[in-house]
């Protein structure tokens, strides 16, 4: 059984995946409490249904999507995910995981395709960062940061040039939608030449920021 906040289809709007047909499953519950979070709803633990994890994966692969994206809430809070994240690799389609890189991700089937954040001083997270998950990532992985200003930016660029010199994964650098202007972040990027990709959350570029289920 797995604690499910929601299940529905929409287009991926962040990660190297941007843009593809994706079914999004939103698991209840996470132990972070990040500044900036734009799914709070789905914060409690008893935010959501209990579900068998076999009718969880039915109802996934009735879209048909090529991309299931297993989020939440931090996933990861339930031990089951494991489970679960399986069981969709065995459908065949391409299984994307959004963590927020406080819990380990040694029992992620390598299949799996992780977006791993760091949180940031500006997300009032930052402690909870867990460094020894670095070491689990591979080339098709990725490692996110949402910065709310320029003091996030800088902290980021440190970490970058100081930890993630050899990383095989993918860096997305995000603006904190309505704190930090993309302007401002693309030309700091430019300007210091960093080895990331600049990314938008392309579902709020179209539906808004507020619409939730998209
Ligand atoms: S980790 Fe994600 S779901 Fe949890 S509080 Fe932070 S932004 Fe929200």
């Amino acid at each position: 059984m797995i604690n499910i906040h929601e299940i529905y289809q929409s287009i991926q709007g962040e990660s190297t995946l941007a843009g593809m047909p994706c079914t999004f499953v939103r698991l209840a519950g996470c132990p972070l409490r990040c500044s900036y979070c734009d799914t709070p709803q789905a914060i409690a633990f008893d935010s959501g249904n209990s579900m068998a994890i076999d009718d969880v994966v039915a109802q996934a692969k009735s879209w048909s999507n090529p991309l299931l994206l297993v989020t939440g809430g931090e996933p990861l809070a339930q031990k089951s995910c494991i489970e679960l994240l399986q069981k969709l690799l065995n459908t065949g389609g391409i299984v994307q995981l959004e963590t927020s890189g406080a819990l380990d991700v040694r029992l992620v089937p390598s299949a799996v395709r992780k977006v791993l954040d760091i949180k940031t001083p500006g997300s009032g997270e930052e402690k909870r960062n867990r460094w020894e998950n670095l070491q689990y990532l591979n080339a098709e992985d990725e490692i996110k940061f949402v910065l709310k200003d320029q003091a996030d930016y800088m902290w980021a660029k440190g970490v970058i040039e100081k930890r993630l010199q050899n990383t095989p994964a993918t860096i997305l650098l995000s603006p904190c939608w309505g704190a930090l202007s993309a302007e401002d972040l693309c030309a700091w990027i430019l300007r210091d030449k960093l080895p990331v990709r600049m990314q938008l959350q392309m579902h709020k570029v179209i539906w808004g920021a507020e619409k939730t289920g998209v």
